[in-house]
């Protein structure tokens, strides 16, 4: 291991595509103290919510550490056993294509290794896919069209060398908060650094922007189509350097040409703000995220954002380029080893019989398959007919976050034969398991990962292997070799993997491809677990300094390509049976679907509730009030979710957060909603278009429980969230209870707990507190319309004297902090207010000083400058 100041463990956040360093150091009760690894490139030090609280998630108490089958405990013998015989049979009875592995980008690079190995090299199917195309795949299909591989041309330090910013698609502030506030850093430091955010959202980023462009949904390729065909009019495109080292730029400007920008929606005065800021600054970076790859146009929104990097030859040089930026942790790792259906392995093709017979020659095996495999919506309809029968998913929830969830959720329950490796059964995913495989968790595991900006950072075990959990590489060697390949797969640690991996990348590079690390082959496990953060590419054969410097590209001709595109709207059209477009995305303090983050009750406290944004014109067309559940429904599915009525929505659209669950919301899965429509390239689908209808759901009752202990309604809708003291759940329900003292005894499994009763028939209010010597164990509250009460403030009473819990409100002496906006220090917003307005407080600074917010990992730091701005304005502030 290799320790840093005080004995800390350097390692890396398992979160999201920056790869921020930590220093990790066990508190010897099973949790860990973490801090931002100040000599850690990507970081520096910084931390956002989420990884300063990386140490409150590593309990135990929601892990399975014992294998499964059928639902019964097993031994891993009897496990791996059953999953090797159940592959091998449905391969020999009907072929390798009938197998399937789903994995993820939580996975590290090593296991991602070992998964692609054994399907693509050994079984002989290419039908591995990762959640990661349902995050980057646009990218990959963009960068491969332009560029000739799949290559991040640009490194973090670009952005803060730029002298503008371009974010497209991206809410950077709450999804890659370090890498935003590496920016805003920037920008303090150099004030004349401009940031314009594209975005059909307000949002926290958008906010602290010098401009904000809240185009029409889908409209980026009419945008950027624009901005080639106004820097050819402006002669701003760089003519040397496009008839050098590029191709297709007449093609393409002409199509461009042909695009109408007012298809954006834009007014003509910021459009042409935003393209004389684009053309007049050289060093320019435009990153790009979900909101471009998400969308059935997703490749040529790629294509068109490079289009004019190549046009202007603003590429391969510091402070500019186009720069793809991941969501996962490892979503880079993946694409290196072959993790996508439609690669093979080190950035080789499948589809090159020179590339298929290197790598076969390599890993001594004849079966390296010659098409492609399915992606992961195709991969998911060959489940639900049958064509699939051997399934396994890896760390991945494809019930909960695929597209037409619940159809891939009744297609996962109806495959023969479903094998999942996890770290806990509570997901949706693993509920349906045949075969439950335990894997190790984050600090339990020892491996590489790479960065959005190809930055290669060690993670290392730091808490001992509990139970019999095992490493994934592990679990799929072991498969491996009982299916006969004892020698293809016999490590006995991650290093061994690692050497291989960069002993293979050496035949990359020798095909002239990007990604060639041989030169970090050879390592030995000391040298292994000192590696430093390191930026690929590692070559035996010189050192490259910046892709595309000297304007070669990895295309034959090793010229790029600027690529002709056209517009194509969202494939749903909005009608008037589902007038509304569903744009969906992540929160500042949750993870995927929470398996880890909801363990936390610092996030879970940031926003603990599904909800949907509507426009107010529209809210009030439909006749909602604040706070009303709404139902949203198509041809796919239905959710009921919290309506927060506010402008950041444009009029016809919505947004709703893509992170509940069956564990915690089961009638808020957004992803039901989303159609499984897909870029033709990438095969990545269109999370953020789908059509909706939008009604009130007519709850007959609402309710709002707090209790110390887990507990689960039965009612039409519910969400739980964990709280310091417990959990805390907002409930409703279309059909009333009989009795609701007897229905709040069952919630809480408290069936001869005192109680004390308050209840109002003529209103339909009903209040129950239960306790025990004094102390509150749990208490109900329920009305006819949405309670308002200081719930920030009940959360915090169960386990104390508060034998005047039903008054539902706070004491004068315990005055109601509001919902939290710094997780740090748990400061809320009534707190925030409360400061401001007795203090005047105008600067986030200063709010800090008075109330700490913001003072630590600064994520929030953008949502104090939006608060500070609509008290300013007089707007609401919630
Ligand atoms: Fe983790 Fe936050 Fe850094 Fe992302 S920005 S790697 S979530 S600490």
């Amino acid at each position: 291991m290799v320790a840093g100041e005080a004995n800390d463990i350097r390692s890396t956040c398992p979160y999201c595509g920056v790869g921020c360093g930590v220093l990790l150091k066990p508190d010897g009760d099973g949790g860990l103290s973490v801090r931002g690894d100040p000599d850690h490139p990507n970081n520096r030090g910084r931390l956002c919510s989420k990884g300063a609280a990386l140490g409150e998630t590593v309990g135990l108490s929601e892990r399975q550490l014992t294998p499964q089958i059928g639902g019964r405990n097993a031994e891993w013998d009897e496990a791996l056993d059953l999953v090797a015989a159940r592959f091998m049979d449905v391969r020999a009875e009907h072929g390798p294509d009938a197998t399937a592995f789903y994995v993820s980008g939580q996975l590290l690079t090593e296991d991602y290794y070992v998964a692609n190995k054994l399907m693509k090299g050994f079984i002989g199917s290419a039908n591995i896919d990762t959640n990661s195309r349902l995050c980057m795949a646009s990218s990959v299909a963009g960068h491969k069209r332009a560029f000739g591989t799949d290559t991040v041309p640009g490194i973090y330090e670009d952005l803060e060398q730029a002298d503008l910013v371009v974010l497209v698609g991206s809410n950077l502030a709450w999804c890659h908060p370090v890498l935003y506030q590496r920016i805003a850093a920037a920008r303090e430091a150099r004030p004349e650094m401009k940031l314009v955010v594209i975005d059909p959202r307000r949002t926290a980023t958008s906010d602290g922007a010098d401009l904000h462009l809240q185009l029409a949904i889908g409209s980026d390729v009419a945008l950027f189509n624009g901005l080639l065909a106004e820097i050819a009019r402006q002669g701003a495109a760089d003519e040397a350097y496009v008839a050098a080292h590029t191709r297709g730029f007449e093609a393409a400007l002409a199509a461009a040409m042909a695009d109408d920008p007012a298809m954006t929606g834009l007014s003509e005065k910021d459009m042409s703000a935003f393209f004389d800021l684009w053309i007049g600054n050289e060093k320019t970076v435009t990153l790009f995220s979900q909101g471009v790859n998400q969308s059935s146009a997703g490749t040529d929104k790629v294509n068109a954002i490079i289009n004019c990097h190549l046009a202007t030859g603003r590429i391969g040089r510091p402070g500019m380029g186009p720069f793809s930026i991941t969501g996962q942790p490892n979503a880079m790792g993946g694409r290196e080893v072959g993790g996508l259906a439609n690669t093979l392995a080190c950035h080789l093709e499948l589809t090159d019989p020179a590339h298929r017979k290197a790598v076969a020659d390599f890993w001594k095996t004849p079966t390296v398959p010659q098409e492609e495999g399915l992606k992961a919506v195709d991969m998911f309809d060959a489940v639900a007919d049958g064509r699939i029968k051997a399934l396994w998913i890896v760390h991945s929830n494809p019930a909960v976050t695929m597209p037409d969830a619940d159809r891939v959720r009744r297609a996962i329950a109806a495959c023969p034969f479903v094998v999942v490796s996890d770290i806990s059964l509570r997901t949706d995913t693993a509920r349906l398991a045949d075969v439950f495989l335990p894997a190790t968790a984050w600090a339990e595991k020892s491996g590489t990962v790479t960065n959005s900006d190809r930055t290669i950072s060690r993670q290392r075990a730091v808490l001992p292997v509990p139970g019999s959990a095992r490493p994934d590489w592990k679990i799929m060697a072991e498969v491996g070799q009982r299916m006969g390949w004892q020698d293809a797969f016999d490590w006995e640690t991650p290093a061994e993997i690692f050497d291989e991996h960069a002993r293979l990348s050496a035949i990359a590079g020798e095909a002239g491809l990007d990604f060639d690390i041989s030169a970090m082959a050879g390592m030995d496990a000391a040298a292994y677990d000192r590696m430093l953060p390191t930026r690929w590419p590692q070559r035996r054969a010189g050192a490259i300094d910046r892709f595309f410097a000297d304007g070669k590209f990895f295309h034959a001709d090793g010229r790029g390509r600027i690529v002709p595109v056209s517009y194509r709207p969202p494939a749903a059209v909005p009608s008037r049976e589902r007038p509304f477009q569903l744009n969906t995305g992540r929160l500042r303090d949750q993870w995927h679907t929470m398996t880890r983050t909801a363990l936390s009750p610092r996030l879970s406290a940031h926003l603990p509730e599904p909800f949907v944004d509507m426009h107010p014109d529209d809210a009030t067309q439909l006749g909602l009030k604040p706070a009303d559940l709404v139902r949203l429904s198509n041809d796919c599915g239905t959710a009921i979710l919290r309506l927060r009525k506010n402008d950041d929505v444009q009029p016809g659209t919505l947004f709703a957060p893509m992170h509940w669950t069956g564990e915690n919301a089961p009638a808020s899965r957004i992803d039901a909603l989303v159609a499984s429509v897909t870029d033709p390239m990438s095969g990545q689908p269109e999370s953020k278009a789908s059509v909706v209808r939008a009604e009130r759901f007519d709850a007959r009752w609402h309710g709002f429980a707090i209790a110390q202990d887990r507990f689960t309604p039965q009612c039409d809708y519910w969400a739980l969230a964990r709280t310091g003291q417990g959990y805390r759940a907002e409930l409703a329900g279309s059909a009333r209870p009989d009795d609701f003292e007897r229905w709040a005894r069952n919630l809480f499994g408290l069936p001869n707990a005192a109680a004390q009763v308050m209840q109002d028939a003529a209103r339909g209010s009903f209040r129950i507190a239960f306790l025990k010597d004094d102390l509150l164990l749990a208490a109900l509250y329920i009305a006819r319309k949405p309670i308002a009460l200081m719930r920030d403030f009940l959360t915090g009473l169960p386990g104390s004297e508060a034998n005047w819990a039903l008054a539902g409100q706070s004491r004068a002496d315990m005055p109601d902090p509001g919902p939290i906006v710094c997780s740090c220090f748990s400061t809320g917003r009534n707190t925030i207010g409360r400061a401001i307005e007795a203090e005047g407080l105008c600067t986030v600074e200063a709010i800090g000083a008075a109330t700490s917010a913001g003072t630590n990992c600064g994520s929030c730091k953008a949502e104090l400058a939006q608060i500070l701005r609509r008290f300013a304005s007089a707007e609401p502030v919630d």
